[in-house]
């Protein structure tokens, strides 16, 4: 793909199977005339913009389908070019005909996101925003819609140009101040320049830290089920879940394998994983089994831990518990004493006593486990719009080293002597900066990001 080139692409944006209606789209100088070759009807050629026309395609043996061409010219379009979308009928054949056609009349095959690195290179959007469309396209969970939604209206974008643009003050400033030397002149105030470094380190570290809330919204969030066999575990999980998955039975050690289950819960994907039973044993299958429980938890966000509230926990219990506490010990990790509703509810402080099998009928008993989770690992998910969640990998990296370089620029203010490197600083946080919106980028990483997108985007 070349940036800059805008021979007339054309693909099929909708998914392919039986549906209503599909679209087939056409971006690119020539993209009126290659519809209007093979369309009957109003001459397109002709048409203004923002114009929906009835007629049909023609293929070489007669009509393909029925469709309506809806025109629009550049640059007032999706991708700045001219843009056509013929709206179809659904089902496999008739979009991929028609497709076939408009490649007969001109058009090539669009590459993967190649509408959408149109839009970048024309201006329509900054390549956070065209991210956020492959992060929106790919959104398994409400939370994850929510913030993609926010980066795509450019909230997130707009937060890291107002940063981009204070520091591009104060490096032009400076650099001034660098020209004057010799007559060891002043342009920028000191104390401003000191609060804007700090504003942004700030401001960079709460973009930092949102990442761990932004790859559990991504990806889900994992939450281990442990404790002994019988403890109720696979009930719980059924609780969760709202459906059996996992097989409960009265017999201890019937989940022997890792049961996986999914559920959206207050906008987030949460997979529970149940667990065999902890239990010290010489059944060498259900060694196995505890010993994958174990490897589970080391990749969890969470755990709830159940036991009994019937018999109380043992030493090899409190010695796991011990264990993982030592290993992980920022790993949240919630004591249940389960079955309440047949044993008494005293139990230590910090253990939350409950029934699963009351929590199967009745949801408010399940309130207690679902705020713990959201408190353990979604902080502050409901009072945020998004905007200052970040999800992607690679803005990450550009974070983490713009706000190096600001640290080490506000370190040499600091020590009262901000020189030449001062500004190299400051000039290294603005190019990090600039690559997540894509101010400053390469043909290889936009090519590695529109790579991800499906074809017809
Ligand atoms: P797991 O081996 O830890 O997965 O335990 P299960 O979920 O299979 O439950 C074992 C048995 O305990 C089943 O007969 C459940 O119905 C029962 N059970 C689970 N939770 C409760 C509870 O809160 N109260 C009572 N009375 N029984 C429960």
């Amino acid at each position: 793909m070349q940036p800059g080139v805008n021979d007339t692409i054309a693909a099929i944006a909708t998914a392919r199977g039986r549906a209503a209606l599909a679209i087939v789209r056409l971006s690119g100088t020539d993209a009126v005339d290659v519809a209007a070759r093979v369309f009957s009807g109003t001459n397109l050629n002709e048409a203004p913009s923002h114009t929906a026309h009835f007629g049909y395609v023609k293929g070489k043996d007669g009509d393909i389908d029925q469709v309506v061409a809806t025109i629009f010219r550049a640059p007032r379009s999706s991708t700045g070019e001219d843009v056509v979308e013929l709206t179809c009928h659904g089902g496999d054949l008739a979009a991929q005909l028609i497709l076939r056609r408009l490649l007969e009349a001109g058009a090539r095959p669009a590459g993967p996101g190649e509408f959408t690195q149109r839009s970048f290179i024309n201006g329509k959007l900054d390549l956070a925003q065209a991210e956020a469309i492959a992060d929106l396209i790919h959104a398994t969970s409400t939370a994850a819609h929510r913030v993609s939604i926010s980066h795509l209206r450019g909230r997130y974008s707009h937060l890291l140009s107002e940063l981009r643009q204070e520091l591009l003050d104060v490096a032009a400033l400076v650099e001034l101040e660098l020209d004057f030397s010799d007559e060891d002149v002043e342009f920028a105030d000191r104390q401003r320049l000191y609060d804007i470094l700090q504003r942004a380190e700030e401001l960079l570290g709460r973009l930092l830290g949102s990442y761990t809330l932004g790859e559990r919204i991504r990806d889900g969030v994992r939450v281990v089920i442990a404790g002994r066999p019988n403890a109720g575990k696979s009930t719980l999980m059924n609780a969760l879940v709202g459906f059996d998955r996992a097989i409960v039975s009265p017999t201890p050690g019937t989940t022997r394998d890792e049961i996986e289950a999914e559920a959206e819960i207050n906008g987030l994907r949460f997979r529970f994983v149940d667990t065999a039973g902890i239990r010290s044993t010489e059944d060498a299958i259900e060694a196995e089994g505890v010993r994958r429980a174990q490897k589970a938890i080391e990749s969890a966000d969470a755990v709830l831990y159940l036991y009994d509230v019937g018999r109380c926990l043992d030493d090899d219990q409190r010695r796991f518990l011990d264990g993982i506490r030592t290993s992980q010990p920022a790993l949240p990790l919630l004591l249940i004493a389960n079955k309440i509703d047949v044993a008494g509810k005293r139990v230590d402080e910090g253990v939350l006593p409950m029934s699963a099998l009351q929590a199967m009928e009745n949801e408010s008993a399940l309130r207690p486990v679902i705020d713990w989770l959201m408190d353990a690992v979604a902080d502050n998910l409901s009072s945020s719009d998004g905007s200052a969640i970040v999800m992607n990998q690679r803005h990450l990296a550009h974070l983490r080293e713009a706000k190096q370089a600001v640290v080490r620029a506000r370190l040499q203010l600091d020590s009262g002597h901000p020189g030449d490197t001062f500004s190299l600083d400051l000039r290294a946080a603005l190019e990090e900066l600039g690559a997540i919106t894509g101010e400053i980028t390469n043909e290889d990483v936009l090519d590695q990001i529109f790579s991800r997108f499906c074809i017809g985007k």
